[in-house]
């Protein structure tokens, strides 16, 4: 059986590799419109900032080699016929497969695309990506920047550069961060925690509506209220769109089914794939890492001949790199809140049925692990729930278990 990825990211290495230590040894080919062996994009935002590049390439450099693949790069996927069972790539290379594995990820959405044309105008999603921008500061001692969207992947950005020591200014459409991982409540105190401790100038309820340039590089970005930002850098991290089109002739995103097929010989994994959620939440996009690894490994153990089931995706997300105010959240705002703030920490879960049904927790990670763990595993919480989230010394969870076998921890 010959197998081919259309992609060597994170969902594409993952599900190779458990073949390969599955027993799988047909013919493996690879595809990826970039040059890399496989990288983690999660790393990125510490490569922008300037840190050692240790695991970036997290299954190893020699990951091809390693997995005897036939590693395709630089060679971009335009079309697949299903009918035929081939797929033919931008240069005019038509590979046959016997198996497909789908995990083209999502791609930076632009808002104005000829924005791209000008030098300087940089997205936030790939390695590549992150290399040009490394490129352009070192070869024009940038010392400003301008990033564009206040969610998860924009703040990241904005957070690296001004760890870098850059000068960060962050234009945001919303009148708060984060709109998408929060709610209210808790977006209104992240963006004040923010605004107090990241050192970035936030311009919010704003948009960038005109570049100035001189010979083609980048000066300075307009807003729609006529405030000039000067800066030679702009990053756009206003959202991604599922890298779909080759398969579904559109942006939707491919949709599979708990066996990860999208059709008899098409599996699909990772950022493109339109998955259910695993507890009750709508069927959708949820384009994490530890999504993109569970469905790979579903994938592959299923062309092993296993027969698994996807238990479905967790919206589950993590705001913490370069700041020591992190915000983490998961599931549906949705239901009774039950809220603890005491100015330093905003905890917030929802309740339904006395279970939780989603949850954010911004400024410590002290609590994450158990209510994370109290979520997944649909426990009936609304008689303890309040505090446990009024507590501020993490101990909590130690004292459930001493709930649990008081005699055994006594001792
Ligand atoms: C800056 C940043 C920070 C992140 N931080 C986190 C984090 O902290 N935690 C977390 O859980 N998630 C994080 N994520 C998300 C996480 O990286 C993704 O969910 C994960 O990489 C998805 O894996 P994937 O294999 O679907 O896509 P990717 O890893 O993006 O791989 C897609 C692959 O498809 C290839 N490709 C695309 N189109 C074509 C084509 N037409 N032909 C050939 N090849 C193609 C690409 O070259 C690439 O190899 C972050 C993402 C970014 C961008």
């Amino acid at each position: 059986m010959k197998i081919v990825t259309v992609g060597t990211g994170m969902a594409a290495a993952e599900f190779v590799q458990q073949l390969r230590l599955g027993g799988f040894s047909g013919d493996i080919v690879m595809y990826s419109e970039e040059p890399h062996a496989p990288y983690s994009p999660c790393v990125i935002p510490y490569l922008l900032a300037g840190e050692p590049p240790d695991n970036v390439y997290w299954k190893g450099r020699d990951f091809y080699e390693r997995y005897r693949v036939a590693a395709r790069l630089g060679e971009k996927v335009e079309e697949i016929d299903r009918e035929a069972g081939k797929l033919r790539t931008v240069a005019g290379r038509v590979e046959t497969y016997d198996r497909l594995f789908y995990a083209a990820g999502s791609r930076s959405w632009f808002p104005r695309p000829e924005w791209l044309e000008v030098e300087g105008v940089f997205g936030f999603k790939t390695l590549s990506d992150m290399q040009a921008i490394d490129g352009y500061i070192r070869n024009h001692e940038v010392q400003r920047a301008v990033v564009v969207g206040g969610g998860f992947i924009g703040i990241d950005a904005a957070l690296a550069l001004r760890h870098r020591g850059l000068q960060v200014s962050l234009v945001h459409c919303h009148d708060r961060l984060l709109e998408r991982m929060t709610d209210a409540d808790a977006g209104r105190f992240a963006t004040a925690r923010l605004k107090e401790r990241s050192g970035i100038a936030f311009y919010m309820q704003a948009e960038v509506e005109a570049l100035d340039t001189d010979h083609g590089q980048l000066q300075r970005a307009w807003l729609h209220n006529g405030t000039a930002i000067e800066a030679p850098l702009l990053i756009v991290a206003t959202g991604f769109v599922p890298n779909s089109g080759p398969l579904t002739s559109d942006q939707r995103g491919v949709t599979v089914g708990d066996d990860l097929l999208a059709d008899p010989r098409i599996l699909a994994a990772g950022d493109v794939a339109v998955t259910r959620h695993a507890l009750g939440g709508p069927d959708g996009l949820y384009a994490t890492a530890p999504n993109a690894i569970a469905q790979a490994r579903v994938a592959a153990a299923n062309v092993l001949g296993s027969r698994e089931v996807y238990a479905g995706s967790l919206n589950a997300n993590v705001l913490r790199k370069h700041i020591d105010f992190p915000v983490i959240s998961a599931g549906q705002f949705e239901g009774e809140p039950v809220t603890f703030t005491d100015g330093r920490l905003f905890r917030r879960v929802y309740l339904r049925d006395g279970r939780i049904k989603g949850y954010i927790l911004a400024g410590d990670t002290r609590l994450s692990g158990y209510i994370y763990n109290l979520y997944v595993s649909r426990e009936a919480v609304a008689g303890k729930i309040a505090a446990i989230l009024a507590d501020t010394r993490g101990e909590s969870y130690y004292r459930s278990l001493m709930e649990l076998a008081p005699a055994a921890i006594s001792c």
